[in-house]
């Protein structure tokens, strides 16, 4: 049996709240959670794969057992109580609509430039956004790598999903802030893997900001891009977006959403891009000349964290040519607009694909010149070091490539 609105109070055969205690039997949740045989059969294969890991895949169910949520958190967010997640909701498969703009992941992108320039950042600034947005009681816990970050400037395509077969070309401008993913053990982090977070992101058209946002949980806004785009075009890149000068009543010329210039970045000297000189052939180039300049940059008394040797790891462990990304995915719930109806810390990794790889540092030197309005303080969240609304870049360099936006997996799910 399963009355209407009894299976959202189900349990998984691992969601007992317990590590060493599971359950099976035709009432725990199941991708049929009703009292019959193959409900019975499906209960037992999660309660097995929760035990030993098998089955790998249980025909016809792709829930998870519920061992993800029954490990009780340690305590990382002293703003918010570490708890218990609730039970895994059933999924319905995910229905195709005529027009439906969403499309099927993974994302292709080739032809991919991305133009990073280096900045730093307050690194108490840079925590106060992972906490507020990744550190939400799970049990991976997310730092600044170090008091830096990137504004990327990215131009891509084609840009191809699974399905349907179609592409389109996309330009990605944000910021991107290397994290590193870890646990707590007592009082001391200890550092598993790093990992990219993206608190702001604007794109070129709302198909790359929808999908974006729905499958992964990039924070995308649509904007006005402009880049060069030949070697004699001066050295400049902006973002025009819709902003909120200042909060106000209804009618407040200052309150409407406006589209002004958020951010312009340029070579000092006014110069052109230039060629881009492929001096940087290779992955691990790239990565020991980056690891030069962060420490050349940041490195003026000692990095707070990680250490010099865990740095150098890490470079090396991006040769294994995959990104990974974190996102906070959620909805707002339609009744309670308050509350999320779906809130997740989610890992996706960008894999590189392959060339042409090329990179290379940009010559000159670059600022970024910044408007802060009430609806986005990028100097202010971000802990930008400004002079009169304008932040130097450190070091500034270029690659090309190919990449896939590849599927990714559910961290914690708080709602
Ligand atoms: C009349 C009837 C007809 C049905 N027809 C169908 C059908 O046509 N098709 C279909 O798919 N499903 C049918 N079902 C449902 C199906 O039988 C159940 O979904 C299935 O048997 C559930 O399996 P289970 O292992 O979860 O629990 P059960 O089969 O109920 O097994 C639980 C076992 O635990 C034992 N137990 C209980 N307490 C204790 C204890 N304290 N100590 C030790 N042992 C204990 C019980 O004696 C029992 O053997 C029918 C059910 C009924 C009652």
């Amino acid at each position: 049996m399963s009355v209407p609105g009894s299976v959202r109070s189900r349990l998984p055969s691992a969601g007992t709240g317990y590590t060493n205690l599971v359950m099976a039997g035709d009432w725990t949740l199941s991708a049929i959670s009703s009292g019959c045989v193959e409900a019975a059969v499906m209960s037992g294969m999660h309660a097995s794969r929760a035990l030993c890991g098998v089955p790998e895949a249980i025909v016809g169910d792709s829930l998870p057992d519920g061992d993800d949520v029954a490990r009780p958190a340690p305590a990382v967010a002293p703003s918010r109580p570490a708890t218990l997640a609730p039970p895994t909701a059933p999924r319905g498969e995910y229905v195709e609509i005529d027009g439906n703009n969403t499309p099927l992941q993974p994302y292709a992108a080739q032809n991919v430039t991305m133009y990073n320039f280096v900045l730093e950042a307050d690194m108490d600034r840079l925590q106060a956004i992972l906490d507020r947005q990744l550190n939400l009681g799970g049990p991976t816990v997310y730092r600044p790598l170090g008091p830096f970050l990137s504004f990327v400037a990215a131009t891509m395509g084609p840009m191809a999903p699974a399905a349907p077969k179609a592409w389109l070309a996309e330009k990605d401008f944000g910021f991107w802030i290397p994290v590193l993913a870890g646990q707590m053990d007592g009082g001391r982090f200890e550092a598993l893997r790093p990992a990219f977070f993206i608190p702001y992101l604007w794109v070129d058209d709302y198909l790359p900001q929808q999908a974006g946002r729905e499958v992964f949980g990039y924070p995308k806004g649509v904007g006005v891009l402009t880049n060069p785009t030949a070697p004699h075009e001066p050295a400049e890149f902006s973002i025009d977006a819709l902003v909120v000068p200042r909060y106000g009543a209804a009618g407040d010329p200052e309150a409407e959403w406006t589209w002004r210039r958020l951010l312009t970045l340029a070579r000092r000297d006014g110069g052109t891009l230039g060629e881009l000189i492929g001096e940087l052939g290779d992955v691990r180039a790239l990565g020991g000349a980056v690891l030069e300049e962060l420490l050349r940059a940041f490195a003026r008394d000692s990095l707070p964290m990680p250490t010099l040797s865990l740095l150098r790891a890490l470079i090396d462990s991006a040769v294994d040519l995959e990104v990974p990304m974190v996102f906070l995915k959620q909805f707002r719930d339609v009744a309670d607009g308050k509350q999320a109806c779906y809130q997740a810390i989610v890992e996706a990794p960008n894999r590189v694909t392959g060339g042409p790889f090329n990179a290379g540092f940009l010559p000159g030197d670059w600022e970024l010149a910044i408007e802060q309005f009430d609806s986005v303080r990028l100097i202010d969240r971000l802990g930008l070091r400004a002079v009169g609304g304008k932040v130097a870049a450190a070091f500034q360099f270029w690659v090309q490539f190919a990449f896939t936006a590849d599927p990714g997996h559910v961290v914690w799910r708080v709602v």
